[in-house]
């Protein structure tokens, strides 16, 4: 067992509470139970109980044992001076305030459910990946609904938190923090590490200082280190460009090159060289990209946003090749939602958290449910177990669900777990 289920049992009071009574034999009351203190001391604050004919005020603290109380030095320990009540499994010794007045324990080792107890051992203990995977499909719908919705949620705001370091970290700036984010994006998965060097290698103001199409290539390839050997007419041509920004801007000494950029395994079409062309297409001629994505509203406008057309040039190649091939104007649908997904639903969480505005999380959500997304590792699982995804919401919030409850078996902080729990589903199964 663990203490957290003893948290659980104090917090909603799962005991059999007839004849309530300290170790000592006097008669207790459990008046307020107090709030979970996730700082430093006693684990509930503010709890009120009667113990006999006087009402106290102050802390509880719960441990497996009562003895856990003298391991832990809290017999030394000020901050433990308040607390009126010790709630343990097993009551194996009596425990002092700093000034040796002894504190009243309540044990629960014969008052808890056997059913409640061996429900929560089994969920420990399951060795499915998903811990409740035997009973899951006895959970009401609408249970789990709520919980993947929790899920997404807290889904958006850790992506949004993310963010928000961002924008500490470009000094506050919403443009730049957007091209981070953007730039990642584009990197799609293989990708990802060169483009964050890339867009730390190109300061914002630069960017939107040259809004023109051949000039934001000139600034990508080049920076990107694509244009040092590339031969043929254009590539000369960007070089000439990117020669004149890169003396203007000083901006040599953050150059990359093109090894740092990942070609194995892809199709031509997710080539880097392709998504540096389409990047520059979706700067091109933008007052403000994130003034783009605060405005558009529906799934239409983020696809016009992301599926930009590129130069003629990229509409016939994949790298720089002097041999043209039959590529594409724009990016395809999957790859726009994919950057819809990753970039637009982060920064307007973050822009939701940032003015308290909660319509662009609402924004995000509604996108995140016309989006289709196919299946992954993760949603699978789910899937197994009957539960069927719609849209990359159902995908988010599943991944949410996985990382942060079921993976590290968070049973009791989950209002599955809770059902499941409440209605000893698996003593039953
Ligand atoms: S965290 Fe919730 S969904 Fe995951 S295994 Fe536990 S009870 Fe089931």
């Amino acid at each position: 067992m663990k203490e957290d289920f003893l948290h659980y049992i104090w917090q909603h009071q799962y005991y059999r509470n007839t004849d309530l009574a300290t170790t000592e034999s006097e008669p207790l009351q459990v008046l307020r139970t107090g709030y979970y203190n996730t700082d430093a001391g006693p684990d509930f604050r503010e709890a009120i109980v009667k113990i006999g004919d006087v009402e106290w005020s102050g802390s509880v603290e719960i441990h497996l044992r009562a003895s856990d109380w003298r391991r832990h030095n809290h017999q030394t320990d000020l901050k433990y001076d308040q607390v009126t009540l010790h709630v343990v499994w097993e009551a194996d010794e009596t425990i002092s305030r700093t000034d040796g007045t002894i504190i009243p324990v309540l044990e629960l080792k014969d008052r808890v459910d056997t059913a409640l107890a061996y429900t929560y051992k089994q969920l420990q203990e399951a060795r499915t990946i998903i811990p409740c995977a035997n009973v899951w499909p006895d959970v009401p719908e609408i249970t789990k609904t709520m919980m993947l919705g929790r899920a997404l949620t807290e889904r958006l705001e850790q992506k949004g938190h993310e963010v928000l370091q961002s924008y500490t970290t470009y000094n506050h700036d919403w443009e730049a923090t957007a091209y981070h984010v953007l730039f990642k994006g584009f990197g799609f998965k293989i990708n990802q590490e060169p483009m964050e060097r890339l867009v730390k290698a190109i300061p914002a103001t630069i960017v939107r200082k040259h809004r023109h199409l051949f000039q934001l290539e000139a600034l990508l390839f080049g920076q990107a280190g694509f244009l040092a050997d590339a031969e043929g007419e254009y590539v000369q041509m960007l070089a000439k460009e990117y020669g004149f920004l890169s003396h203007k801007y000083s901006l040599g000494d953050k150059a990359m090159q093109r090894h740092h950029w990942n070609f194995m395994r892809m199709r031509p079409a997710n080539f880097p060289t392709v998504r540096l062309a389409q990047l520059a297409a979706v700067l091109a001629n933008r007052q403000s990209f994130f003034t783009a994505i605060l405005e558009a509203q529906t799934i239409k406008h983020f696809e016009a946003l992301f599926m930009a057309e590129v130069s003629e040039f990229w509409q016939q190649r994949f790298t720089f090749s002097p041999e043209p091939s039959k590529a594409t104007k724009t990016m395809g649908q999957g790859s726009a939602h994919n950057l819809v997904i990753n970039v637009a639903i982060p920064l307007l969480a973050a822009y939701s958290q940032f003015t308290g505005n909660r319509t662009h999380l609402e924004k995000a959500i509604e996108l995140l449910e016309k989006v289709k997304e196919a299946s992954n590792k993760v949603t699978r699982l789910y899937e197994a177990l009957g539960w069927k995804a719609t849209s990359a919401a159902d995908n988010q919030a599943a991944l949410s669900l996985y990382k942060n409850y079921c993976q590290p078996v968070n049973c009791l902080q989950c209002a599955i777990g809770n059902k499941i729990l409440k209605q000893n589903l698996l003593s039953r199964s």
